[in-house]
C-alpha cells in the first residue's frame, strides 16, 4: 500500500546572527525520512530541542523548510498554492501540547471547536451547532459544555477540546505533539485510550510526538527515535522495545520505570546534556553522550541502515 505521508531528507536549518556579525545556522532538522502508511502510528521520541516539533510544523507547512520533501498522499505539500495548502491543511491537523495556551481563553468552546467548520464552510447555524455537540460527545464532553470558556475545564478536558477541535473538519491526519505531556500522569493515558478509540473509529493515521518511549508505547505501529535532528532508529514497536540496538535508545529505555518488581533492570546513564544544535559533534553526533563510543565515533557518521526486516539504525556498531 502506498504511504499517506512521505518525508525525504526533510532539512530546517535556522539562520542565527551572534557577536561580530558571525552568521551560524541552527541545524533543527538535518535529513529525516520516513514514511507513514495509512491507519498507522508512528511514534516519534526523543529529549527537547533534538527537532521533533520542527518535524511537525514542517509536515504541515506552518514553517519553509530549508530542503526535502514532503508528499500527502501524491501532493507535494511544499509545491502546493495558497488555495491547495488550505485544502492540505483540512486533511492534516495538529493537537498541540499545551492544551492551557492553544485555546482561547476568551472564545467560548462552541467557538473554538466551530472555528474550522466556519473558516472551510462545512457547516452554519443549527447544523454547525449539532455538529460541535456531536464532536464534544465525540472526545467524552457533552453538549452543556459547549458555552463555557477554557479556564473552566481541567487539563485533560482542555486537551479533549483540542482534540474536538481538530477533528472537527473531518482531517485523515493527526499530528498529536506532545498531547499529554502536559497533564498528570493519571490523566495521560486517558488521553491516550481516546486518541486509539478515535483512530479506530474514525481511521485515522497519526504521527504522535513525546519526549518519552512510555508514552507512544501502546498507541504505535512503529517508532521513530531522534537525536540532534536526525533519526538514529526506527522499528516496529515490539521489536524497538524489546531489541533497541542504538545506544541512545536503549539509554531511554532504561529510564523507563519497570512495574514488576521481579524484573531487574540496570539503568544506562548518557553523561551530559545534548549537544546545541549550534555545534554538531563530529562523527556520530551522540558519541560525547554515548557509553558504547569507540575510535571510529567522532571521525565518521553513521548512516541509518537496515538491519534486520524494517529495523533501522545509525550506529557502528552494526
Ligand atoms: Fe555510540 Fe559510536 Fe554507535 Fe555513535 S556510532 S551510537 S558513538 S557506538
Amino acid at each position: 500500500m502506498d504511504p499517506l505521508l512521505e518525508v525525504k531528507d526533510l532539512r530546517k536549518y535556522f539562520p542565527l546572527k551572534r557577536g561580530f556579525g558571525e552568521r551560524v545556522a541552527l541545524r533543527a532538522v538535518d535529513g529525516v525520512s520516513f514514511e507513514i502508511r495509512r491507519g498507522e502510528t508512528l511514534g516519534l521520541v526523543g529529549e527537547s530541542g533534538c527537532g521533533k516539533s520542527t518535524v511537525a510544523r514542517l509536515i504541515l507547512r506552518l514553517v519553509e523548510p530549508t530542503a526535502g520533501e514532503v508528499y500527502f498522499g501524491k501532493t507535494s505539500v511544499f509545491q502546493t498554492n495558497k488555495e491547495e495548502l488550505r485544502q492540505l491543511r483540512r486533511k492534516m491537523q495538529i493537537v498541540f501540547q499545551d492544551p492551557y495556551s492553544s485555546l482561547n481563553p476568551r472564545m467560548p468552546v462552541e467557538e473554538i471547536v466551530g472555528e474550522g467548520l466556519t473558516i472551510h464552510k462545512l457547516a452554519k447555524g443549527t447544523e454547525k451547532k449539532n455538529r460541535v455537540a456531536e464532536l464534544l460527545e465525540m472526545v467524552g464532553l457533552g453538549r452543556e459544555h459547549m458555552g463555557r470558556y477554557p479556564h473552566e475545564f481541567s487539563g485533560g478536558q482542555r486537551q479533549r477540546i483540542g482534540i474536538a477541535r481538530a477533528l472537527a473538519v473531518e482531517p485523515e491526519f493527526l499530528i498529536a505533539d506532545e498531547p499529554v505531556s502536559a497533564l498528570d500522569v493519571s490523566i495521560q493515558a486517558q488521553v491516550i485510550n481516546l486518541f486509539e478509540d478515535l483512530q479506530t473509529e474514525l481511521g485515522l493515521t497519526y504521527l504522535f510526538i513525546a519526549h518519552d518511549l512510555r508514552v507512544v508505547k501502546h498507541i504505535s505501529d512503529r517508532v521513530a527515535v531522534m537525536y540532534l535532528g536526525q533519526i538514529v532508529e526506527i522499528a516496529e514497536g515490539n521489536e524497538l522495545y524489546q531489541n533497541p540496538l542504538h545506544p541512545y535508545t536503549q539509554a531511554l529505555l532504561s529510564a523507563i520505570p519497570v512495574t514488576d518488581p521481579q524484573t531487574k533492570k540496570q539503568r544506562i546513564v548518557v553523561e551530559g546534556d545534548p549537544p546545541s544544535p549550534i555545534h554538531i559533534p563530529s562523527g556520530c553526533r551522540f558519541h560525547p553522550r554515548c557509553p558504547k563510543r569507540f575510535e571510529r565515533c567522532d571521525q565518521e557518521a553513521p548512516v541509518l541502515r537496515e538491519i534486520s526486516s524494517g529495523h533501522w539504525v545509525s550506529c557502528h556498531l552494526y
